[in-house]
């Protein structure tokens, strides 16, 4: 039997992870996060001048079609009735996205159907040849043809991720929904909300327990906690940060944010614009108060926020794994270390290498307690 329990970091996969053993195990557990706050990347907090909650990390938009997830975040906030519309500018004309039937109609100008819009797609890529790969480029071109490739994923996909796109692998185009009807939403998802009274507030209702021990500012590596049989360490931190690096560093993206208060009622009339065309340097464009439509207004102006994306160096905050063939080559071998750690648990984004939403990172929380921690203690 463990002695202590620690979680290392505590975004919403290491969060979770604490609720349940503090309130399943009913045991102390001590949960270490370097950064000054908690709630990992989905952390939120009221803009001093303007009252308006900025998402420090960007815009966090909860979706889920998971019952047990929704079940379960309820018990801790409630949500507001926002759903997700992006807008994407390319060559001076806005257009919606994700792609489907409106985008192509505005960007072919002419009433399209389902099959008409399909024969167009069709006739662009039929005299194409494919090889048996299945990357980001060949999977969205096969997908969508070549020039809505071209206009609205070639030019963003760069920026976002300055790597060529068929160097990508095809499930971070797919996680994008494709459309040959005319419902602009941007998620498919059963339930889509954000939390009324603020992400800043649910994190710390989720945290809120008297065995849930917080320490901010402190990094696990110099905290002086040592591993051994008699703590369990359930670590989301980066996988490689944890084996000091042996194999080289894991490919990431990291973001850059930057915050304009604007003396305008209303910036850009949505929540995010996309910034198709690589002449303009940032992707997209946040603008926190149209996320909050219920909400009264206590000054005439508004937030924005510009996201620069750029490939993370050391030092900097990794946010999306590039996956890259030499990345997934090295991911195996990381992986088998952390296996063959046995009071140690790898989880959350960081931690797995994996691109997690919320709602999945607290599915998979609440799987790893169920499956890897709770057996533990019976
Ligand atoms: P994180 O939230 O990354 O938390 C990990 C924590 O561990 C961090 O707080 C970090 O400081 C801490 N840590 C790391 N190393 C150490 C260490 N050595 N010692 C102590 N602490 C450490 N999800 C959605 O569902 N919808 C969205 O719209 C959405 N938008 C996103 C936009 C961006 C730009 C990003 C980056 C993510 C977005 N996500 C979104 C995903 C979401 O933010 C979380 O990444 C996801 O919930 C996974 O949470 P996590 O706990 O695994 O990781
Ligand atoms: N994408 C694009 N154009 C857009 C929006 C998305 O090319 O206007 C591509 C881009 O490569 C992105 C991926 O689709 O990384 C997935 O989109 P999502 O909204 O999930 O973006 P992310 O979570 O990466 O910000």
């Amino acid at each position: 039997m463990y002695s202590k329990i620690v979680v290392v970091g505590s975004g919403l996969f290491g969060l979770t992870v604490a609720e349940r053993i503090a309130t399943v195990l009913n045991r102390e557990v001590i949960v270490i996060e370097k950064r000054p706050h908690i709630g990992g990347n989905a952390w939120s907090e009221s803009d001093s001048k303007t009252g308006i909650e900025i998402h420090k990390y960007g815009s966090h938009l909860f979706h889920t079609s998971h019952e047990g997830v929704w079940d379960y975040v309820n018990q801790f906030t409630k949500f507001n009735s926002y759903n997700h519309h992006v807008w994407t500018i390319h060559k001076g004309q806005t257009y919606p996205m994700p792609i489907n039937l409106a985008t192509m109609s505005q960007f072919f100008s002419r009433s399209l159907t389902p099959d008409s819009a399909k024969e167009i797609i069709l006739g662009e890529i039929q005299s194409m040849v494919f090889q048996d790969e299945d990357n980001f480029e060949s999977v969205a071109i096969k997908a969508i043809g070549t020039s809505l490739y071209n206009a609205f994923i070639k030019g963003y996909t760069e920026k976002q991720w300055q790597v060529e796109p068929s160097q990508l692998p095809s499930d971070v185009f797919t996680r994008l929904p494709l459309r040959f009807n005319f419902n602009t939403r941007y998620f498919n998802d059963k339930y889509e909300g954000l939390p009324l009274n603020g992400y800043g507030e649910f994190i710390l209702n989720l945290s809120h327990h008297k065995l849930i021990k917080i320490m901010t500012d402190i990094d696990f590596f110099s905290s002086g906690i040592a591993l051994s049989s008699d703590v369990l360490v359930i670590y989301t931190g980066p996988l490689d940060a944890f084996f000091n690096y042996k194999f080289g560093q894991l490919g990431w993206r990291t973001l850059d944010f930057e915050l304009e208060h604007l003396e305008v009622a209303d910036f850009q009339g949505t929540s995010v614009m996309n910034y198709a065309d690589t002449d303009v340097k940032y992707t997209r464009i946040h603008e926190f108060q149209h996320l909050h439509p219920e909400r009264e207004k206590k000054t005439d102006g508004t937030v924005i926020m510009r996201e620069f994306s750029r490939i993370s160096n050391t030092g900097d905050e990794p946010y999306y794994p590039i996956n890259s063939p030499s990345d997934r080559e090295a991911l195996m071998k990381y992986r088998a270390l952390a296996d063959a750690q046995k009071h140690v648990i790898f989880g959350g984004r960081l931690g797995t290498y994996k691109y997690l939403d919320m709602h999945m990172a607290i599915a998979s929380a609440i799987n790893t307690f169920d499956s890897q921690i709770l057996p533990r203690f019976n």
